[in-house]
């Protein structure tokens, strides 16, 4: 099946017991018994739900893998797959990894005895020079956030599996309709199904996919034993955005290819980062590993007023946290999203108080060009 098909009839997309062509919300924690220990596949619904396994065997379907686990959010499905390690491994990070990543890995499991080297993934030779002996994985993101910067995932997987180490993608800003890190070798892949995937900033979830048998166990194990799930109503509505992912990051993208355009060739613009502009570092590694560009890009204007002047001007534009949803955001990464990281840290890793962020979404991009035009000038 191609995959925009995929997306509408893949994992398990119907109801079997009527026929209902949309899967039921099956609002249910437990479920009868034959006998102790015989059922019909489902016994609590921590361990499995009838709504929830739809959308997992979905999410494993479009990343091609071999099993999907759906969680609360996009951080606790991260988190559940950090719980894969003990006290003592060593992980190896893209430096600028989403806010909560960060967070999550520097105060909560460096005190269960994780460490972690931070390193630019986009430089092969950097995640190399990282490894110890007691490495145990490379996480990344690319392209990453504010600054879009792209990692070779073929690459790093090869190195991964080289040292024996687990290779893990956050896909969130791709999502599987551009961009499938386990065919490009890596393990494990994690999102934030929030944005891209849910779609329409109507809901909080995560989900994992795996390649191999023996991660599916494991992640298994940790989801219900961690118990961070996502229920079934959130499940359905996941599917439900899911269906038209296809179509939704068609229009993102051209919409967002045009908003770079115009963004480059106006005066007060200083510069623009957009993995489909051909001058982006990254963009012939992106044309290999990935089907399209994306929708989000930054943007640096001349002062951090004109940057405070802009934001303050749009109406149609929304501004506000977190992306990927079917209306546009913009954003100060400095002062919303990356405000939690030391101000030293941030210019080091090029987040200035110029830089805006904007997740280009589906309305008449000529409404959205317009209205950019107006707030800078
Ligand atoms: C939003 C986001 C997360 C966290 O997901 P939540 O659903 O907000 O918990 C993780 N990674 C990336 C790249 C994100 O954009």
């Amino acid at each position: 099946m191609k995959f925009l098909s995929k997306l509408i009839h893949g994992g398990i997309s119907e109801d079997p017991h009527t026929g209902a062509v949309s899967v039921p919300i099956y609002q249910v924690s437990t479920y009868r018994q034959v006998s102790p220990g015989v059922h019909k596949g489902y016994e609590y619904s921590r361990t499995g739900n009838p709504t929830r396994a739809a959308l997992e065997a979905l999410a494993a379907d479009l990343e091609e893998g071999i099993a999907g686990f759906a969680f609360a959010s996009g951080m606790a499905a991260i988190s559940t797959v950090l719980m894969l390690f003990r006290a003592g491994d060593h992980l190896i990070l893209s430096s600028d990894v989403y806010g909560g990543t960060y967070r999550v890995m520097e105060h909560v499991f460096t005190r269960l005895g994780l460490s972690y080297t931070a390193v630019d993934t986009s430089k092969l030779e950097e995640v190399k020079a990282a490894i110890t002996p007691r490495t145990r994985a490379i996480l990344i993101e690319t392209p990453t956030n504010p600054l879009l910067r792209i990692t070779d995932i073929a690459a790093v997987s090869r190195l991964a599996r080289e040292h024996g180490l687990l290779s893990i993608v956050d896909n969130t800003f791709m999502t599987p309709y551009l961009q499938q890190p386990l065919k490009l070798g890596a393990d494990l892949v994690v999102h934030s199904a929030t944005k891209y995937l849910g779609g329409h900033s109507d809901l909080v979830a995560g989900l994992v996919v795996v390649s191999r048998e023996e991660f599916k166990e494991r992640i298994h194990f940790l989801q219900n034993s961690v118990g961070a799930i996502l229920g079934p109503q959130d499940s359905w509505l996941l599917m439900r955005g899911i269906k038209t992912l296809g179509v939704r990051m068609e229009r993102h993208e051209e919409n967002a290819g045009k908003i770079a355009a115009f963004l480059q060739g106006h005066p007060k613009v200083k510069k623009v980062y957009y993995p489909g502009l051909s001058t982006h570092e990254g963009h012939e590694i992106m044309k290999r590993q990935a089907r399209g560009f994306g929708a989000m890009l930054s943007f640096e204007v001349e002062s951090a007023e004109a940057a405070q002047k802009l934001l303050s001007r749009v109406k149609l534009i929304t501004l506000a946290e977190s992306l990927g949803g079917v209306e546009s955001l913009i954003s100060l990464p400095a002062a919303m999203t990356h405000a939690s990281i030391p101000l030293e840290k941030r210019e080091a890793l090029g987040i200035s108080d110029r830089l805006v962020r904007l997740s280009v979404g589906i309305e008449d991009v000529e409404d959205l060009i317009e209205e950019l035009a107006y707030a800078l000038d």
